[in-house]
């Protein structure tokens, strides 16, 4: 031990109880590297990332004080996996053992709070998890959420279910912080979820003012201030490694200066924290490159205020997050609670409000979300394979890197600048790359699971068969449906083929109903509608055949309805409209939607069920932008500041409506000027009929066209209706829980502070209806007027400053979009009860796989049937979150893993593949409903039945590293004093896989199968 860990030590043991002892401080050495934002993946490791785990490594061997928290896992599994030496793995080993160099956070990314899904967190969460535990045995504890723009009330809960001790958050609003700082209320214990209250609490910690990096400008130096080391270089560092921009060394002449600087700056943050300790954060972005300069500058920096301490009052040692939160922890100070409330949205000045992010680049956003819904599929679908069949042909270490390519691609693009659009243009490509490869390769991979014989003795789905003889004007093509969920489903699947007559029939031979009708966007395609009945996690084959003759009423394909459409004249938009003259009818067995014939716009729905009409009509309408910085506050890929309100975007309306057995599809377009040819904006809605209470028919299923806009447009879609919900609305966290938003006036910038994420949900409602709107993408939501709910669907903007230029940040996205809503009105108690199955229902939709192009008939040797896979079948409130096998090698015995890790082994050249996680989670508030949102108990031996037996089960934490019964999260001191008790007794004996989860529970999973042998 040096001589200043034993001054520092003397000190905080003698100093703890009096009153003019000296202020603590933890300089906590970090670099922030971005998993995008300006340079690429690739660009990054070449210019500083490698470089920082290279030369902090050999900076942190050298002196036992030294520290280092590593954050973003992407960069470091990069460095570790292709550039670090077998010397600097033997370094980091050492460092990590004596707790120098500590894994925060631990996630691939900093994921972004506002816009990404519950599901993809927890994927990259686990990714860099798994990793860790698996290669160095550690499990991180701590959060660094030091840059994302706003912070959910999910997150908290998530790393509370994580195992984590103490979460750190950093951007909130400017004014808020202002008042928490000078009450001294930036520390607290968050309840971040309203049902799971103190079993998920963790303490969390408000970065202040100065939030994650160091002070800079300083008076005597340039505006590197503590780094020294300068500004990263790109695309080369400097051969010479001297970096511009570096600050003055630290000298006999300048020490002085330098000390009382940062004295200075310790001690106005001190004022504002309740305990004696500072989190002085050395860093900021891309920093610790050139990391020997910025240690031999700090080293002698320290030394001189440790000898000075009297004087100056402080003292200062380098720490890890953890020593920062332990002497927190050992503070005895009761803490304030703060409930499920979150930091959205989030402004840092009156008119820099962060809710333009929300909507950036929806291409991306959506693209996202797609792949993670489909990796989701391919998961599933690979473990029940890897159960039913280890020995089949489909190789496990091929599929497991497929899967793995679309897990890291899912993961990386959850960043803070990257799923939010506020990247520059090459990154977008770059995120939006690794996403399409990702699922290219997970196509490859559903289409082998689906093909390829299941066992070697079992014949393929398209094996011993030969075309038939004869003349045939008929096509066939079968079609695969996949049903990625836990739950029957009775839905509607649509095929797009190119012939105008169709009968789908299924693996029964039985006919199936299905309607056909010419499509929306081509008049050469058709869109054929089949009714597909799947039990959960169940797949069926579909054979669709097809024909360009006319069917005669008899035949197979006259049984599928052939819908055409009425086309409706365009009307031109008025200044004062006279409607409700000539309403046209549309029924379902759920609702009557109105349509009136003046405006060919949407006039009003009435529920059935609750026989109440609730006016309504659906248009577009335009924020205009501004681009110039000289006239006033800019839009800008973060940032929304409307200029004036909204104003309606379009000139005419044209629409046509195809009535027909299974939907009915209402087809509006939306032009610029009265006399355009091309329309800029659509809307489809699909309205299903019932099927005598089969379908889940009280969706109305609506996509989109929108685009291209013109520069400097913010595009809403405005749902304006009767209810009396006085501008509040409610929008999800991370789909995992509703916020309200109530309507705030502020002198300025009104309307951009009053948007909201919206990943999943969104709704508003008076006392006796709500309606729904639930997303395939995140946008942002807002209820500008009584009876309002707007969702912001796609912005194109340009504006000069320099900064925006500098970096290439300024959105000129000219793409056209297409995301889908659902829509859903009815009562309170029936919304609520349906909007989080739905919502999930438009997040994992059937996978439909064409196996095959239309051809001449088959015929089958022998004709069979594949005896469908059973169904796994979970009770209604509960989902099932994640069903994998995510390959990390480590015993579920902390001390054996340990014990490996030492005796060297490499375990991540074996995946294991034999361990399946499966996360199940409770869809309901307490109550929120009185049924559903009672506790379920399930035995998860006979729900998994239908997939192998189940011979053991292992809870584990969230992200897997923790055996749930030996996870003791650290306790906290809190003003109801209610301590969390996070521990949870595993059930013994046959009760063992009895499961009671309840609300909002997220219950993890290791789940061992009895071997199959086919
Ligand atoms: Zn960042």
């Amino acid at each position: 031990m040096s001589f200043l860990s034993v001054l520092v030590f003397f000190l905080c043991c003698c100093y703890s109880a009096g009153e003019n002892e000296p202020i603590q401080t933890f300089v906590i050495p970090h670099s922030h590297m971005d998993v995008g934002w300006v340079y690429t993946i690739k660009e990054s490791m070449h210019a500083y990332a490698g470089n920082v785990y290279t030369s902090v490594t050999e900076e942190l061997s050298k002196d036992k004080d030294r520290r280092f928290i590593a954050v973003e896992q992407e960069f470091f599994r990069l460095w570790w996996d292709h550039v670090a030496t077998d010397t600097h793995k033997k370094q980091v080993r050492q460092l990590v053992k004596e707790g120098r160099l500590e894994f925060i956070l631990g996630g691939q990314v900093m994921h972004d709070e506002a816009v990404t899904d519950l599901d993809d967190e927890i994927l990259q969460m686990t990714e860099g998890h798994g990793f860790l535990y698996e290669t160095f045995g550690v499990r991180p504890q701590f959060s660094w959420h030091v840059d994302p723009f706003g912070a959910s009330a999910t997150t908290p809960v998530l790393f509370a279910l994580a195992g984590f001790n103490a979460h750190l958050i950093s951007r909130i609003d400017y004014d808020l912080k202002d008042t928490m700082q000078k009450d001294k209320k930036l520390q607290f214990v968050w309840r971040g979820s309203p049902s799971l209250k103190e079993k998920q609490q963790i303490f969390t910690h408000t970065m202040d003012q100065f939030s994650y990096c160091t002070p800079s400008n300083l008076p005597f130096s340039n505006s590197s201030g503590f780094y020294w080391n300068g500004v990263a270089l790109f695309p080369d560092p400097p051969k010479n490694g001297v970096y511009p921009n570096m600050s003055l060394p630290v000298t006999k002449e300048t020490i002085h200066a330098y000390a009382k600087t940062m004295v200075d700056n310790i001690k106005q943050r001190a004022a504002w924290f309740r305990t004696n300790h500072v989190l002085w954060p050395w860093g900021c972005d891309k920093q610790f490159y050139n990391s020997s300069v910025q240690f031999n500058n700090m080293d002698p920096l320290m030394k001189y205020i440790n000898q000075n301490s009297k004087e100056f009052g402080v003292t200062v040692q380098y720490a890890t997050l953890s020593e920062y939160f332990q002497a927190i922890h050992q503070s005895d100070v009761v803490w304030e609670l703060r409930g499920s409330k979150d930091f959205l949205p989030y402004s840092t000045e009156p008119h820099q409000a962060w809710t333009g992010f929300y909507a950036s680049r929806n291409v991306l956003k959506g693209v996202a979300r797609r792949a993670s819904s489909q990796l989701h599929a391919a998961e599933t679908l690979f473990t029940r394979y890897r159960i039913s069949f280890p020995d089949g042909p489909v190789a496990k270490n091929w599929a497991l890197e497929k899967l793995r390519a679309l897990r890291w691609a899912v993961s990386e693009v959850q960043h803070h600048d990257g799923i939010t659009g506020t990247e520059s243009p090459k990154v977008a490509d770059m995120y939006m790359q690794h996403l399409t490869q990702g699922m290219m390769g997970v196509d490859e991979l559903l289409a082998a699971l689906f093909l390829l014989p299941h066992s070697l003795e079992t014949p393929g789905l398209l094996s011993s068969r030969y075309h038939k003889k004869g003349v045939h004007h008929a096509l066939e093509q079968h079609v695969i449906v996949y049903n990625p969920l836990a739950w029957n489903i009775t839905t509607i699947i649509n095929v797009t083929v190119a012939f105008p007559n169709a009968a789908v029939l299924d693996d029964d031979g039985q006919l199936v109903p299905a309607q056909i009708q010419r499509s929306a966007q081509s008049n050469v395609t058709y869109d054929l509608f089949i009714v597909v009945d799947l039990g959960g996690l169940q797949h069926r084959k579909y054979l669709v055949k097809l024909s360009e003759e006319k069917c005669s009423a008899r035949s197979e394909c006259g049984r599928t309805y052939k819908a055409k459409g009425v086309q409706f004249e365009r009307r031109v938009t008025r200044d004062s409209w006279e409607t409700g003259r000539s309403l046209l009818p549309v029924l379902s067995g759920s609702y009557e939607l109105m349509f009136d014939q003046d405006t060919n716009l949407l006039h009003s729905i009435t529920h059935l069920q609750d026989k109440r009409r609730v006016m309504m009509t659906q248009d577009f309408w335009e924020y205009q932008a501004n681009g110039d910085v000289k006239a006033g506050p800019i839009s800008d890929s973060y940032i929304f500041s409307a200029n004036g309100s909204a104003v309606r975007s379009y000139r005419a309306v044209e629409m046509e409506i195809i009535p027909g057995k299974i939907v009915t599809e209402i087809r509006q377009y939306f032009y610029r000027d009265e006399g355009d040819k091309d329309y800029t904006y659509s809307i489809i809605t699909r309205v299903p009929e019932c099927f005598g209470g089969r379908l889940q028919c009280h969706r109305l299923e609506q996509r989109y066209w929108v685009g291209p806009l013109h520069l400097n447009t913010e595009v809403v879609l405005r749902t304006s209706s009767s209810l009396k919900n006085n501008r509040t609305l409610h929008t999800d966290d991370n789909g995992y829980q509703m916020m309200k938003r109530t309507y705030r006036e502020f002198i300025n910038n009104t309307v951009a502070r009053n948007y909201f994420p919206m990943v999943r949900a969104a709704y508003i409602e008076d006392e006796l209806s709500r309606l729904v709107l639930l997303s395939d993408r995140a946008h942002g939501a807002s209820s500008q007027a009584n009876g309002q709910l707007e969702v912001m669907l796609h912005r194109r903007l340009w504006n000069n400053l320099p900064w925006n230029l500098g970096y290439n940040l300024t959105l000129n996205d000219s793409s056209v979009v297409r995301p889908a809503l659902w829509v859903m009105l009815g009562s309170i108690s029936t919304a609520a009860r349906l909007q989080q199955r739905e919502a999930i229902e438009l997040q994992h939709p059937p996978v439909v796989t064409p196996i095959d192009q239309p051809q001449k008939p088959w015929h089958e040797k022998k004709p069979r049937r594949l005896s469908p896979v059973r169904s796994v079948v979970l009770p209604p409130n509960l989902h099932l979150l994640s069903f994998s096998v995510p390959g990390w090698n480590y015993s579920p015995n902390h001390a054996v893993h340990l014990g490996h890790i030492t005796s060297g082994k490499d375990l991540h050249s074996e995946p294991d593949y034999d361990r399946v996680l499966l996360r199940i989670m409770h869809l309901f508030e307490e109550g929120e409903d009185p049924e559903l949102s009672k506790p379920v108990t399930i035995n998860l031996k006979d729900v998994l039945q239908g997939i192998g037996e189940v011979k053991g089960l292992e809870e584990r934490s969230l992200t897997g590293t923790w055996d749930i019964a030996t996870l003791q999260r650290w306790t906290w001191k809190t003003e109801d004093n209610l301590e969390s008790n996070s521990t949870m007794c595993p059930s013994g004996g046959d009760g063992a896989f009895n499961v009671t989860i309840s609300p909002k529970e997220i219950r993890t999973f290791f789940v061992h199968f009895a071997s199959k042998n086919f």
